[in-house]
């Protein structure tokens, strides 16, 4: 099934559920109960918003070979982690904003994105695609000087607006090998698919589960294959996922 977020007719979030264009209004919460409605509406109508709020992202560094090739780094022993925080989220289609004021090179790096169903703590890998909920695409934009020039990533990674997520989760795909692809301005960058991430979905929610508790709408950004290059105000740039979806955001100042 593929779930997504958007404002109804009286301007209230929900949740809908899509399906060849046309998406029905749920009642309730995708984490927790609810019901479809019989209110019916044509996906063009509406706006969508990020599909879960989550609490925090987690973030992985070098998961692709070449693309930590690309950025001459050798890839990690154990999965090497950072978050973005929860205000950085933005929709399908909504602006990603040049932070023109601290930066001069943002990247953008489209993922798969895991989104948590349930509260996971010390998760063991053959269980851990249980408490997935389902997956999205996420672009992990990095304001890649910044990175460069401190230690942490939180700057970088960090900016509002630099998490695009959507449009959809979908919830009855295996993540082991999906292409992905991402685009600038119509040009495919990234062309890759999610069998070459070097540590996998479960490992990663297994890793991350024992670190910290992941919940419900939590979403892990699995990291990026090479192709990452600079974005400037004026692009546009899609992170398409096999079975999943496709994310479109433009950047603005
Ligand atoms: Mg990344």
């Amino acid at each position: 099934m593929k779930f997504l977020r958007f404002k109804n007719s009286q301007q209230k979030p929900v949740f809908g559920k899509y399906e060849n264009g046309s998406v029905l209004e749920i009642e309730g919460d995708i984490f927790g109960d609810w019901s479809a409605t019989n209110r019916e509406h044509d996906y063009a109508d509406i706006t969508p918003l990020a599909p879960c709020l989550p609490t925090k992202i987690i973030a992985v560094g070098l998961n692709y070979e070449d693309h930590a090739k690309e950025m001459k780094r050798t890839p990690p022993e154990d999965p090497m982690l950072f978050m973005k925080p929860s205000t950085a989220v933005i929709a399908h289609r909504e602006e990603i904003k040049y932070p023109a004021h601290m930066s001069g090179r943002v990247d953008y790096e489209g993922e798969l994105g895991v989104v948590i169903g349930r509260k996971a703590h010390m998760v063991e890998e053959k269980q851990a695609l249980q408490y997935v909920f389902g997956y999205t695409c996420i672009n992990d934009v990095t304001a890649r000087d910044l990175q460069a020039k401190d230690i942490q990533f939180t700057r970088g990674k960090g900016f509002d607006t630099f998490a695009p997520v959507g449009p959809f989760i979908e919830t009855e795909t295996d993540p082991a090998d999906l292409r992905i692809r991402t685009s600038l301005n119509g040009e495919v960058k990234q062309d890759s698919s999610t069998k070459n991430l070097i540590f996998s979905v479960p490992e990663l929610i297994s890793f991350i589960s024992k670190v910290m508790t992941l919940l419900p709408g939590d979403i892990i950004a699995t990291g990026t294959p090479s192709g990452v290059s600079p974005m400037k105000p004026g692009d546009a740039v899609e992170v398409e996922i096999e079975r999943i979806g496709k994310l479109e955001n433009r950047v603005g100042l």
